[in-house]
């Protein structure tokens, strides 16, 4: 190749590259396969070693891809940006091969290097999940940052004290200071479920655990995190950190201080030992309950690991043997357009049927039209196929090499495929919606399936049931539900009077469903299952819930302009605010039960402006002064009761106190206002928080 074509190749390359990394790392949305990636990479990085004139410190192949959050507006609740810190020590990445030829280099070239030094290989396997960095301090967990770009990374603590397995306080004999790193993984089962509820609240399902695993760290809401099932497992502790002789003494010993450490590593003499180990774990590791990609093969002993040092990128001294993931071809027959509840359209690829992975595969989802573009799909085309995370099938790409002359173009349909309604595009989004809400079968029986699903209503039915209760007539609304009496019932086929007894029994008892999950079943859209609770515990009731301002809605933890709008438009049409009374009507919960707030009336009419830190997140400090009838508002006038002042209040709230004549009470005498079982259950640290805990909060606060 000669110099012009090289470079014009490496700069496509670098374009191509750099905006699959973004649709990885920023967007958590990949559009290729990892193994596609891998080879593009690899072929820039032999162009750049072959003309070293282009090489640029700017180039993907010399930086790790970054998961920095930018300025870019994310979707739903994920934070647009968090604060970004320094790594202590560069959060590289690692060298990878899909060649045991390569692995045998790898072991040649350490011999070479280390010549007569003694040394051994720790194989471990490789957690394909999001990488984080842990740190301690006196035993206390005191940051947890992503990798970001090798340098800096996104703060995540407040995310990270909310996973199981990441311990708040070690125990034994730890050092003063413990800088760890490891994965934040989605096991399988809490990412099926993950993506079955997405599905049914018109969200885009995840492609797999790994992307599943990294959306949910970078949530803006702990309670979120704490519900998404992410577990986290830790396997490096920079050498300059500690004093082992070996990197499996170090873990050994970090196991011992309660951290979460795979115990399936073993200590390799030789390539053959490596080999084996690498050859068990290929079959092995589909029984794990989470996503593993490879193998990570890394010199053992610290003083070795020293003398091989880094590249700017990798360390000299790992490598990584990835597992290509299995892929079949088959035959793109026809495109089905579905309607989800919130009217959004999904396409989804009808194949000929096909055996991957331990199973007959025949559907898979093209997620959007956008994507279909991006693979320039055909009906009739040979589309490649694997299997994202290793459980749900994802075409990766086409073989246009066997494209037929009778493959043609798919036509999006411009109107809904159930009800004709011409389809509209959501305003910057990728996604086709049909705005018939209230008159499309597929939207309706969506919208009674999200109602009777388990986290909403948890009524004993499925989808066959709400088809043949809507197509007899019967049901057209949730409401409906609750008017069916057993006459109705056992007329329609395949009714017994067992079953009817069973079905209006589960109704009966919906009616218990507390207000929070029943906020959630009405389907209001961008109101999942977190916010429908914290809407809940804020306002009391649907009442107060509509009679809602803008701002006062925008003031609760996690309520952006998206769901301010979508709950003002639901309350604005007069059919939502007819079904909500049937509900009523009908025995269900629409406000809080007594008792289950301790709520009171001691700040009715109190305007209150809060600044600074307390011993509890601020928002749970709104939540406190709503729950006693007070009203938050975010600046100081002269209808302000009183600025309830924390830590650090802010000076400019203070100077306006004193000129307009506002009291400034300290967090004692604010619960001195309050019933005592109030002042009692809220004051100090939940259990299990931490000091550092506790200060990083507030740090933090401070700079969002
Ligand atoms: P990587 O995932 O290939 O390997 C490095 C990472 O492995 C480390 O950062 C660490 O997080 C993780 N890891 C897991 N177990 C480990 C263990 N036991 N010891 C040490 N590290 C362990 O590299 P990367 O830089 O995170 O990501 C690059 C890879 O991501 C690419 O090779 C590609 O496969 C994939 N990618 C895919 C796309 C796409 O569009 N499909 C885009 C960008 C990147």
């Amino acid at each position: 190749m000669d110099a012009t074509t090289a470079k014009e190749r490496i700069e496509e390359l670098r374009r191509q590259l750099d905006e699959y990394n973004r649709r990885y790392y920023v967007d958590n949305s990949p559009v290729v396969s990892d193994y596609e990636f891998d080879m593009l990479m690899h072929e820039l990085e032999s162009l750049e070693a072959a003309f070293p004139q282009f090489s640029s410190p700017d180039s993907p192949a010399a930086r790790v891809g970054s998961d920095l959050s930018d300025s870019r507006p994310l979707t739903g609740s994920v934070r647009e940006g968090f604060v970004q810190r320094p790594h202590r020590y560069p959060m590289l990445s690692l060298g990878n091969t899909y060649s045991i030829g390569e692995i045998e280099e790898f072991a040649l070239r350490a011999d070479k290097i280390l010549q007569s030094e003694p040394f051994s290989y720790c194989c471990e396997l490789k957690f394909d999940g999001v990488a984080i960095c842990l740190s301690y301090k006196k035993g206390v967990l005191h940051q947890a940052l992503t990798r970001g770009d090798g340098v800096k990374g996104d703060d995540v603590t407040a995310n990270a004290l909310r996973i199981a397995s990441i311990p708040h306080r070690l125990h034994g004999d730890f050092p003063d200071e413990l800088e760890i790193r490891g994965e934040v993984l989605m096991p399988f089962n809490a990412f099926r479920e993950l993506n079955r509820q997405r599905e049914l609240d018109g969200e885009q399902p995840f492609a797999n655990p790994r992307n599943a695993a990294s959306g949910s760290l970078k949530l803006s809401n702990p309670d979120e995190v704490a519900e998404r099932g992410l577990i986290c497992t830790l396997y490096h502790i920079p050498a300059q950190s500690v004093t082992f002789p070996t990197h499996s003494e170090a873990l050994d010993k970090a196991a011992s201080w309660g951290l979460p450490i795979s115990e399936n590593r073993k200590i390799c003499r030789n390539i053959d030992q490596i080999k084996d180990y690498i050859h068990y774990w290929d079959s092995a590791r589909r029984e794990l309950p989470f996503a593993t990609d490879g193998i990570v093969i890394k010199i053992n002993e610290l003083s070795a690991q020293r003398e091989l040092g880094y590249t700017a990128k990798f360390p000299r001294w790992a490598v990584a043997y990835k597992f290509k993931a299995e892929q079949v071809v088959t035959r793109l027959e026809s495109i089905d357009y579905q309607v989800g509840r919130t009217g959004a359209v999904t396409p989804v690829a009808n194949l000929v049927p096909v055996q991957l992975g331990g199973t007959v595969v025949k559907r898979a989802t093209l997620n959007n039209q956008d994507q279909m573009s991006l693979l320039d799909i055909h009906i009739g085309d040979y589309v490649k196929l694997e299997k994202g995370g290793e459980i749900i099938p994802k075409i990766t790409g086409v073989d246009l090499a066997r494209r037929g002359p009778d493959a043609r173009l798919p036509e999006f349909p411009r109107n809904c495929p159930d009800c004709g309604t011409p389809l509209v595009r959501e305003e910057d989004g990728a996604r086709w919606f049909c705005p018939n809400a209230d008159g499309c079968p597929m939207q309706i029986k969506g919208r009674i399936e999200h109602f009777i699903s388990r986290k909403a209503m948890d009524i004993l039915a499925g989808e066959a049931t709400v088809a043949q209760l809507y197509e007899a007539g019967l049901v057209k609304s949730p409401a409906d539900l609750y008017e069916l009496n057993i006459t109705r019932l056992t007329s329609l086929e395949g009714w017994q009077d067992r079953s009817a007894r069973n079905f209006l029994d589960s109704l009966a008892q919906s009616r218990k469903v507390p207000f929070g999950r029943v906020l959630y079943a009405l389907g209001i859209r961008h109101i999942g299952e977190t916010t429908a609770k914290a809407l809940a515990k804020r306002f009391g009731s649907i009442e107060a819930l509509e009679a809602a301002g803008r701002e006062e809605l925008l003031e609760v933890r996690d309520i952006g302009e998206v769901i301010a709008d979508s709950l003002s438009s639901w309350f604005a049409d007069s059919a939502h605010r007819t079904e909500v009374q049937r509900l009523k009507a009908a025995g269900l919960q629409f406000s809080l039960a007594e008792g289950s707030t301790g709520r009171s009336s001691a700040l009715e009419g109190k305007v209150i402006v809060i600044s600074g830190n307390f011993s509890i997140s601020r928002e749970d400090m709104k939540t406190l002064i709503e729950s006693h009838g007070g009203k938050n508002s975010s600046s100081v006038s002269s209808k302000t009761s009183f600025l309830l002042a924390g830590s650090k209040p802010g000076p400019e709230k203070l100077r306006k106190c004193e000129s307009l004549g506002v009291p400034v009470i300290d967090e004692g005498q604010f619960r001195a206002m309050l019933p005592q079982q109030e002042v009692a259950t809220a004051e100090g640290p939940a259990e299990g928080e931490t000091a550092a805990n506790g200060e990083e909060t507030l740090v933090q606060l401070e700079l969002f």
